[in-house]
């Protein structure tokens, strides 16, 4: 009887895995076809609403496949596969340059924010991408202050040192950083204090239930606190509701990014959103 249950287990295990395989090679044969044509892609953008003086300054850049074949695929799920398969490279290539080039359609428009873009763990190790960075953007126009960089928490615990040393690079060259995610990655104090980053992003999971969670409340203050006593910025995602804005805006937390805010939206829709955030400035 156990040798049965254990050889049924085992073959729901190998199709669990096979079914996983195929996905992954699906959508890496997908993914490849999409960065050539470029038109299944596109990047969203959500605000950041800037508590002092309730401004929107600063977006983020989060990317979006619309596949033919597979229909909407969450990046959660193919940045993944990209980057165990190397083509996070072409993916960050893409998003860097359709980030640019809209950066330079809102400045067109009078609108002149900062834009963030998600890098992976490898693109941070790619000793190529920073100059192109540098040299599209001048290009384009924009000034340093127009992009900025944020990289999972996580993914920056792997080789410390080497992290330290790329990361200098990018703020030599005068753009801000965030730690993304900020407490799911385990990171110490003495970690914290050598980093060369700019801001820290209070991760979701502490903010979406921020009003009715006393141990929740009990992290986002401490690791505003934290961030404050290394100079560090803080940006919370994740607000949903009206109480966690008040709470976080007590807290002295710099910036707040959620659904109460603004969903993720495409470039035209974000231009007219923000034309409109100035004549509307943030009330009840
Ligand atoms: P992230 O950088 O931490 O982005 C925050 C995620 O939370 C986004 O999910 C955003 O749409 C979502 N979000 C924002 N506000 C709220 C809210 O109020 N409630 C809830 N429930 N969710 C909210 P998204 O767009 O699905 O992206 C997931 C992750 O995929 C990102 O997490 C980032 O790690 C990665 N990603 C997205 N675009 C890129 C990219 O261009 N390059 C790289 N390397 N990674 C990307
Ligand atoms: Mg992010
Ligand atoms: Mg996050
Ligand atoms: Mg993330």
């Amino acid at each position: 009887d156990q040798a049965r249950t254990e050889s049924s287990l085992m073959v729901r295990y190998c199709a669990d895995f096979e079914a996983q395989y195929t996905r992954r090679i699906t959508i890496i044969t997908a993914l490849k076809e999409a960065l050539v044509t470029g038109s299944e892609l596109s990047l969203v953008y959500q605000p950041k609403l800037h508590m002092s003086s309730l401004s929107i300054t600063h977006v983020e850049a989060l990317l979006r496949w619309n596949s033919v074949s597979l229909g909407f695929v969450p990046p959660d799920e193919f940045i993944a596969v990209a980057e165990q398969s190397g083509l996070i490279k072409d993916v960050t290539h893409w998003v860097i340059n359709r980030a640019i080039s809209d950066v330079q359609a809102m400045k067109q428009q009078g609108v002149n924010v900062c834009v963030a873009i998600n890098l992976a763990a490898s693109d941070i190790l790619n000793d190529d991408l920073l100059p192109m960075i540098i040299d599209k953007s001048m290009q384009a126009g924009l000034t340093n202050e127009n992009l900025a960089f944020e990289i999972t928490e996580s993914d920056l615990v792997a080789d410390h040192q080497l992290a330290i040393q790329q990361l200098s690079r990018y703020r030599e060259a005068g753009y801000s950083l965030a730690i993304d995610d900020f407490g799911t990655g385990y990171s110490s104090m003495a970690y914290l204090k050598n980093l060369p980053v700019t801001d820290l992003k209070i991760d979701k999971s502490f903010v979406l239930k921020l009003a009715n969670n006393e141990s929740d409340q009990q992290i986002v203050q401490t690791i505003i606190g934290l961030a404050h006593s290394f100079g560090l910025q803080v940006i919370a995602e994740g607000v949903e509701d009206k109480a966690s804005l008040a709470l976080l805006n007590h807290w002295k937390c710099e910036y707040a990014q959620g659904y109460f805010i603004s969903r993720p939206a495409p470039l035209n829709e974000i231009i007219v959103w923000i034309q409109k955030y100035k004549d509307l400035p943030w009330s009840d």
